[in-house]
């Protein structure tokens, strides 16, 4: 079943090369998304991991940890925190930098959506360097809150991010559907 579910998934992930710059291979999830069935599978096979792993809170990374998380959020019963890059938060928030091969790049949260009592699962479509979800699992830490794991649906192998993020994760899950 899991399997079927697998190459579902794979089926709806269409490869779009040299986007959003020569060399990268871009993993586009639009196709997965506008199919009712693929994006049912998805949700419910990210909420299981949600239950599994206890997790009182979900945050989503901008901008398709958005789209996935929310689903995830109401069909697990538990509430729904965005991680966004800086400057688009209203109210208070706490921030994070972290590098880019280039440069680099700033994540904020409203820490008040987090308590101490919060398990999280962090959400996102693609892991690739793990800049973005090692940035996120430090400041949801900073917030107060637990790391309950990480969850995507693509884990983009030969970029080596579960090596960078698994020291912040401190024993906490990653998964890759
Ligand atoms: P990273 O911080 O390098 O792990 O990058 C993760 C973020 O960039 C995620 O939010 C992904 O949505 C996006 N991303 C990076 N590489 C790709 C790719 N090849 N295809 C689709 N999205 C990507």
């Amino acid at each position: 079943e899991l399997a079927e579910v697998t190459t579902l998934l794979l089926s709806r992930i269409r490869d779009i090369p040299d986007h959003p710059e020569p060399g990268v291979m871009f993993k586009d999830i639009t196709p997965l998304l506008a199919d009712p069935v693929a994006f049912t599978a998805l949700t419910d096979a990210l909420a299981d991991l949600v239950v599994r792993h206890g997790a009182t809170k979900i945050v989503g990374l901008e901008a398709r940890g958005f789209i996935l998380g929310a689903p995830v959020a109401v069909r697990s019963g538990v509430g729904f925190v965005p991680v966004r890059k800086a400057g688009k938060l209203p109210g208070a928030t706490l921030g994070q930098a972290y590098d880019l091969e280039y440069g680099s790049a700033e994540i904020e949260v409203h820490a008040e959506d987090l308590s101490r009592d919060d398990r999280v699962m962090v959400i996102d479509d693609v892991l690739a360097t793990g800049g973005t979800a090692e940035a996120s699992v430090q400041l949801i830490r900073r917030a107060g809150a637990e790391i309950a794991g990480v969850s995507v649906l693509m884990e983009l192998g030969f970029l080596g991010g579960r090596a960078r993020l698994e020291p912040a994760l401190e024993g906490a899950p990653l998964e890759a559907l």
